[in-house]
């Protein structure tokens, strides 16, 4: 009874709020989403012909999309869940620069409904494309992470931290083009006291957003030098848009 008062109490003074446009749910209501962002379909995962290599749709007859086309690739394929607009965009941006930790049984929730675990039958370990250091001290954690814990929880492949690390802060990169981004990434990561432990395995790695795929690139490239056998990646969503708000490549 006590606990049911204080929880309702806690419910006036900070009421929950929708995850994707911060309405306040009213009382009454369950759930993370407010009447008009949530119902059926809120969240719709990219289905049906999609690039080889970042997951965008395709309604051509090609293997890859014409940005994808141009580019030489380092990882072998990512897997994204959504494009980066409308809902899950403003998913993305509350969970990176907002709220994350406290969004995570939503976001976790998603996963499990919409990805495809024989997507990820071959990989040994995941790992998150790591923030710098002195960034991710200031935001309090890292998004990627976040989302390579809960895919982990849900796949019960296990999360390998101190190996990829982030040697230069490369933020403020949503202005510039992909030869710009690309350039800006280019050995930035490197490999930490962990490596050891990628030798020979498949790797999954993680991020929030895919956009030209510079960092997932730069990334893959640490990690093959370092003997991964292979890397895929999965992001939660991925952009149509190259040029988009996000930061990252
Ligand atoms: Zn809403
Ligand atoms: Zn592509």
């Amino acid at each position: 009874m006590l606990k049911r008062f204080f929880s309702f109490l806690l419910n006036l003074l900070y009421p929950p709020r929708c995850m994707v446009c911060r309405e306040i749910i009213p009382i009454n209501k369950k759930g993370y989403l407010c009447a008009k962002c949530g119902g059926e379909g809120a969240f719709t995962p990219i289905t049906g012909k999609t690039c080889a290599k970042c997951s965008l749709p395709l309604n051509t007859a090609a293997y890859l999309c014409s940005n994808c086309n141009r580019k030489t690739h380092s990882l072998e394929s990512n897997y994204a869940l959504f494009l980066y607009e409308g809902r899950e965009r403003e998913l993305i941006l509350n969970l990176k620069y907002h709220f994350g930790p406290s969004m995570m049984k939503f976001i976790k929730q998603i996963l499990k409904e919409n990805i495809n675990k024989e997507r990820f039958a071959e990989a040994d370990y995941i790992i998150a494309v790591p923030m710098y250091k002195r960034k991710e001290k200031e935001r309090g954690y890292n998004q990627a992470h976040l989302l390579a814990g809960a895919l982990s929880e849900i796949t019960g492949i296990p999360v390998l931290t101190d190996v990829l690390l982030r040697q230069k802060d490369t933020a403020a990169q949503s202005k510039l083009n992909y030869y710009a981004r690309q350039k800006n990434v280019s050995g930035v990561f490197s490999l930490g006291n962990n490596k050891n432990a990628i030798l020979s395995k498949a790797i999954l790695l993680v991020d929030d957003i895919y956009t030209t795929g510079s960092t997932m690139n730069e990334c893959s490239v640490a990690l093959l030098s370092g003997g991964a056998k292979i890397v895929n990646g999965f992001t939660f969503c991925v952009a149509a848009n190259q040029k988009t708000d996000s930061d990252s490549l």
